[in-house]
């Protein structure tokens, strides 16, 4: 299908002052792409597969764990955003798959599942997230409640296919109906049955799970890289069970399922350089320095996206983590910040989509 969004060029210059000036923009993360199938999982949950053209597959790469953004059209306020994890893996899958979970009383979701099938179009933001294994070839521990299961398929398939740890996951559900993607995991179990495990927890059957029944479960994998997903409840739990078995907060990496309140996909606004003043800044960003005319009200994000730069980012609220970057000299300020702690501000972390310049000289560097 054709996509008309994506307007704005890449930039290809180093290391040199940017010549093009910008005021609004058109958000080149933002394309229409096919629904090819529609999988019901189960009473409660589908999974949408995605196609990808050729001419966006570079765009549309992603790491398992990471995410897509829909936008999911509204009569009261013209469309909400909402994130999806990938339950594709990249190793393995050629078309992206999210699966979405009704929430009770929720929009998006139940919007989604009622509304979505074979040839929908839907407008989303490419992949994002933070909550990727940095390497495939560890020991990896599981733990997911839910519709918490979609980023771990992606990244336990990614793992046994492409990595050379075991993999171990504990996944929690209501009840045997509520369980996405049992028979797969079965499937995959029985094809890697000496790396791969899964321990099934039934709440109609067992009741949630406690500190010490978990600490019990858990206690053989403390040396192993540990992803959590899901509901908030569940996860202080299995935090607390990982402490007592000793595992150090480095190895524990959290994904929290949240409704966004902002339009990642709105267009850019960025402001007047000569009117609102500027500072100076360069940004090192996908292996390219760049030197750029930053106005003083206008946030880093922003600024880069109208130029065309491919920054990394998902809600532009200041809630996740996809756009933190490091600010290696000068002084920046965060209009708003729900994510970073204070070992992140201490280490220079910043919010690109929340930055705006205090000092007239600012050197950011965004890890890639
Ligand atoms: C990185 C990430 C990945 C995610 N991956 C997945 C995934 O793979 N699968 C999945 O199913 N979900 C996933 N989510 C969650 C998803 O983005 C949505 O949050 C979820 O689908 C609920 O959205 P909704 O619009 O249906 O619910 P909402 O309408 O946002 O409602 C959510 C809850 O808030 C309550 N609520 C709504 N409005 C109000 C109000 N005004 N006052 C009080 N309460 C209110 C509702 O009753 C409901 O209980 C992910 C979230 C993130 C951030």
């Amino acid at each position: 299908m054709t996509d008309d969004l994506d307007l704005v060029p890449t930039a290809k210059q180093s290391d040199a002052e940017d010549p093009r000036p910008a005021r609004v923009a058109r958000n080149s993360h933002v394309h229409n792409l096919t629904v090819v199938e529609v999988i019901v999982e189960t009473g409660d949950a589908v999974s949408l597969v995605f196609e990808v053209p050729e001419t966006l597959a570079s765009k549309f790469r992603y790491h398992p764990g990471q995410f897509l953004t829909l936008r999911i059209p509204s009569d009261q306020t013209g469309s909400v955003a909402r994130c999806y994890s990938l339950s594709s893996s990249p190793h393995l899958d050629d078309d992206l798959v999210v699966t979405v979970k009704r929430t009770p009383d929720g929009y998006a979701s139940n919007w989604l599942c009622d509304n979505v099938s074979e040839g929908s179009i839907l407008t989303v933001l490419t992949p994002s997230g933070v909550f990727t294994p940095k390497t495939l070839d560890v020991d990896l521990l599981l733990i997911a409640a839910g519709s918490g299961i979609t980023p771990m398929l992606s990244i336990a398939k990614s793992a046994l296919i492409s990595g050379a740890g075991t993999v171990f996951l504990f996944y929690a559900n209501k009840d045997e109906d509520s369980v996405i993607f049992g028979a797969e995991l079965a499937e995959i179990m029985a094809e890697f049955p000496d790396r791969f495990t899964v321990t099934h927890w039934l709440e109609s059957e067992r009741g949630l799970p406690n500190t010490r029944e978990l600490s019990e479960i858990l206690a053989a994998y403390s040396h192993y890289d540990t992803y959590i997903c899901g509901p908030t409840p569940f996860m202080d739990v299995v935090r607390r069970a990982l402490a007592d078995i000793g595992m150090s907060d480095a190895k524990v990496h959290i994904e929290t399922y949240r409704s966004l309140t902002g339009d990642p996909f709105a267009d850019i606004v960025v402001g007047d350089v000569e009117a609102d003043g500027h500072a100076s800044a360069t940004v090192e960003l996908n292996g390219e320095r760049v030197r750029l005319e930053w106005p003083r009200h206008t946030k880093l994000l922003d600024l880069l996206l109208s130029k065309g730069y491919d920054a990394p980012y998902s809600c532009r609220e200041g809630a996740c983590s996809a756009c933190a970057c490091t600010v290696r000299s000068g002084e920046v300020k965060m209009l708003r910040n729900d994510t970073l702690v204070d070992a992140d501000l201490r280490a220079g972390l910043t919010l690109a989509c929340q930055a705006v310049p205090i000092s007239d000289d600012v050197d950011i560097a965004f890890d890639q």
